[in-house]
Parts: structure tokens; C-alpha cells; sequence
């Protein structure tokens, strides 16, 4: 019922040689992967000359962030009408790196979601709970405020045009993933938050996760029955690491 969505975040990593190298190698991996959306998000540097390169092709580009504003003073931002204008069709927002090092809040997040959907981009909306707050218990408290506050301003109508990333803080980049089980339990969560508050929408909002997946992890999390996709860091700089993980049909481990 849900199509899923394998997003890359390359994050501040390759210049154009390396993109031209990865998408030459990508394209043919990727070419019958029909039944699922594949998304790439490089840094903003490299958008035109990606959209330009998977042209005719089913991947699609995104940016890994956005400024909520149209234009104006905001030195170093990028407005979503720039994101549209280069082709993107997703953005990633709340990324726990922006939340932690910029000092993002879910408000800002919530400004940049609506700001994305006036301009028919689909949001990628991160969200997360550190470690800190898993073993103190707060994980599905801390992650169910972040979906209310972040997704503050996403009107009903619209609902089932945002993606959700469940993205635990202690699982991105540290090799360490959630187990299927305990990263469904959080799905399953925010599946009854968004069902709350959009109601029958809810249920079509694709949730992925994101943190350390890999071709040898999508199959068992991809199994669960609210784990939509995946948002993957450290593997998708790998041409054939991040076609296995979109063919996570055929990764499972006998
Ligand atoms: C991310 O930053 O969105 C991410 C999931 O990174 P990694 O796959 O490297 O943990």
C-alpha cells in the first residue's frame, strides 16, 4: 500500500567527479527497481549537475536542507523555490545533525516542512531520541513531541505528501542499528500519532528509518510492518552498497 523510499544522504561528501562516478555505476544497479522511489540528496553544490545526470532515469533529487524563507537577506541559505527550481522533488528537514549542531528546533523544522510543501517538495522529517533519552526511558516521549512540533503546520489536505524518518541519534554513523523490533515499536508509534492527528492521511505517510543501514540490515527492518524506507547515510556514498539496499527485496540473509 505504501511505496517504499530509499533515500541517500551524502551529507558534505563528494565533488563532481566522484558524483559522475557513482551515478555512471548507479543507474544500470537501479534500472528495474521500479516498484520503489529511490532519492538521492548531495550537498546543494552538486543538485544541477545530479538532476542533469538522472534525467529519463526514476531517482529522484533532493536537498538536505532548506531555509523556510521565499528570499532575502540569509546569507549561506537556500529558499525551497531554489530547491524546486533545480529539480528537487524531496528535502530532508530536522536531520539530527542540523537539530544538534545548528541548534534547530522542532518550530524551525515546522516553519521549513510547510514552506517545502507550498513548493510541491515533498519534507523528509527527521526525527530522533539520543541515547541519553532511550536509557532514560523517554525515547517514544521524545520522538512523539518532535512529530507534533515538527509537523505543527502541515495542513490535513497535504498530510500524505511528507515522508517521516525515524532516525535514533546513537544508530547514525556509529555502526550500531536498532533491532527491527525496537525500531518498529517507535514506527508503530508515530504511526498512531500521524493517524491521530491526520487521520485515514496517517496511514498513508510513508515512515522510514535511518542510522548505520546497510545491504545487510534493510531486509529484516524492511520486513516490519510500519518501516516504509530508509534514509541512509554511510552506505549510499557506495554505488553498489545503496543498490543492494534499494533491491532489499533480495538482501535477506538465509
Ligand atoms: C543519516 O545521517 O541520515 C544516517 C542515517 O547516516 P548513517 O546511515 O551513516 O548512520
Amino acid at each position: 500500500m505504501r511505496k517504499p523510499i530509499l533515500a541517500a544522504n551524502w551529507k558534505m561528501n563528494m565533488n563532481s567527479a566522484e558524483l559522475s562516478a557513482f551515478i555512471g555505476q548507479f543507474i544500470p544497479l537501479v534500472a528495474n527497481a521500479e516498484a520503489v522511489d529511490i532519492v538521492i540528496a548531495p550537498p546543494f553544490t552538486l543538485l544541477d549537475r545530479l538532476t542533469q545526470q538522472i534525467a529519463g532515469t526514476a531517482i529522484q533529487a533532493a536537498g538536505q536542507n532548506v531555509n523556510p524563507e521565499e528570499n532575502g537577506a540569509f546569507t549561506g541559505e537556500i529558499a525551497p523555490g531554489m530547491l524546486a527550481d533545480m529539480g528537487c522533488t524531496y528535502a530532508i528537514v530536522g536531520h539530527s545533525e542540523r537539530r544538534a549542531l545548528y541548534a534547530e528546533s522542532d518550530e524551525f523544522v515546522a516553519r521549513k516542512a510547510a514552506a517545502l510543501l507550498d513548493h510541491h517538495i515533498c519534507p523528509i522529517v527527521c526525527v530522533g531520541e539520543t541515547l541519553e533519552q532511550r536509557d532514560a526511558g523517554r525515547a517514544l516521549e521524545v520522538v512523539e513531541t518532535q512529530i507534533r512540533e515538527s509537523l505543527a503546520q502541515v495542513p490535513s489536505d497535504q498530510a500524505d505528501q511528507i515522508v517521516v524518518a525515524y532516525e535514533p541519534v546513537w544508530a547514525i554513523g556509529t555502526g550500531r542499528t536498532a533491532t527491527p523490533e525496537n525500531a518498529q515499536q517507535v514506527h508503530e508509534h508515530i504511526r498512531k500519532r500521524l493517524a491521530a492527528k491526520f487521520g485515514e492521511a496517517g496511514n498513508r505517510i510513508r515512515i522510514q528509518y535511518g542510522g548505520s543501514v546497510k545491504p545487510e540490515t534493510v531486509y529484516d527492518l524492511m520486513s516490519q510492518p510500519d518501516i516504509d524506507g530508509a534514509l541512509v547515510g554511510g552506505a549510499s556514498l557506495d554505488p553498489e552498497a545503496f543498490a543492494r539496499i534499494v533491491h532489499f527485496q533480495s538482501q535477506r540473509i538465509q
